[in-house]
């Protein structure tokens, strides 16, 4: 195990090696979110222990997932292996990839902060207790786990429904497993408010409290104000458009293997065309406001329904200047429907 000089990381060298020495790549290409670039030159050692020497090439990309896998940048380079830091696989895919790929999580193997142990336990209530967490911290889970049960409480890890998932892990877009256990307090593990807003957005019951464990500032956060917040926000969105219907949507999907949706594009253009709604349909590998701008600037569509990623429309594009809708939220505004539905 590689530890990193500050904090430290589980990057499974061995693993590393052992899928080098075995498939011999001409050329890796190596991708790490920005969170976790200042792993790369512990990646980079590691890398050197190998005898076997394949061409190195760093993607400079943000990596925001595992669904962002960069084959178009492996590709253009002639890389024939990509190495995916920080992320396990990510379970739907629509196309094949053809390049050898090593998806390296990074697990956190720092110890979980007393005070942090002790504020989860006064933040939580009710009897049963869900952990789940982003996947550097799912290794955190088993201690908290012992903790609140030595307090008294149950507990329960929920299940992947996925194979390439860990047990409690979750995903920005990946949580039914999570919704379909039944608890009265929902912990997500991880460092920031992310993978903690989307298990709200998914479980929008005011009865149950999600409580983000956030492991390098040591709190507990009891997310339930925030979360109402934000789900009213989106709702009133939604309601404003079901009001004054649109003429036109514009849908925009990515390209990478996990953010290309054709099946999810398919649905909902059919959804709006069969209530009389001119749809156009973009392709893009980002989205960030100005690339919407542009692209307003060319279709000047009533709204934008993002495909790309379900958290784009929340976390990045909320305050755009016309509405921009997730996948689930684009299906509530064609439905009428008002209960909210995340992601799809
Ligand atoms: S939440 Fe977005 S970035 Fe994260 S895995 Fe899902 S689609 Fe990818």
């Amino acid at each position: 195990m590689l530890k990193n000089n500050t904090i430290p990381y589980d990057i499974e060298c061995s693993r590393i090696k052992n899928f080098i020495e075995k498939h011999k790549p001409k050329h890796i290409l190596i991708q790490l979110p920005d969170g976790l670039k200042f792993l790369t030159k512990t990646i980079l050692e590691c890398i050197k222990e190998v005898e076997w020497k394949p061409e190195i090439t760093i993607s400079g990309s943000p990596a925001y997932g595992a669904c962002d896998l960069a084959v178009d940048e492996a590709e253009a380079i002639g890389a024939d292996a990509i190495i995916h830091i920080g992320h396990t696989p990510y379970p739907y895919t629509s196309y094949r990839v053809d390049k050898k790929t090593l998806y390296i999580p990074a697990y956190y193997t720092g110890k979980t902060p007393e005070k942090l142990l002790e504020e989860i336990a006064n933040t939580v209530s009710g009897e049963t207790i869900v952990l789940t967490a982003s996947i550097q911290y799912v290794r955190q889970l088993e201690e908290i786990k012992k903790y609140l049960e030595m307090k008294g409480y149950k507990t329960i890890i929920p299940k992947p429904p996925y194979k390439e998932m860990a047990e409690g892990q979750v995903l920005g877009c990946i949580y039914n497993h999570v919704a379909n256990t039944q608890g009265d307090t929902y912990i997500v593990v991880s460092s920031g408010y992310f993978h903690a807003i989307g298990l709200c957005l998914t479980i929008p019951s005011l009865e149950k409290k999600i409580v983000l464990a956030d492991i390098h500032r040591g709190k507990a956060i009891d997310l339930t104000r925030e979360c109402r917040r934000i789900i009213s926000k989106r709702i009133y969105i939604v309601s404003k458009l079901i009001n004054t219907p649109v003429k036109t949507v514009a849908i925009i999907n990515g390209v990478r293997p996990g953010q290309y949706r054709p099946y999810l594009e398919k649905y909902i253009r059919e959804l709006y065309r069969g209530i009389g709604v001119e749809v156009y349909t973009i392709t893009t590998q980002y989205i960030d406001k100005n690339i919407l701008a542009a692209i307003d600037q060319g279709v000047k569509a009533d709204a934008y329904i993002i495909l790309n990623c379900p958290r784009l429309p929340i976390d990045d594009l909320s305050d755009f200047y016309k509405p921009v809708l997730t996948p689930g939220e684009a299906v509530m505004v064609a439905k009428k429907e008002l209960g909210y539905r995340y992601p799809w």
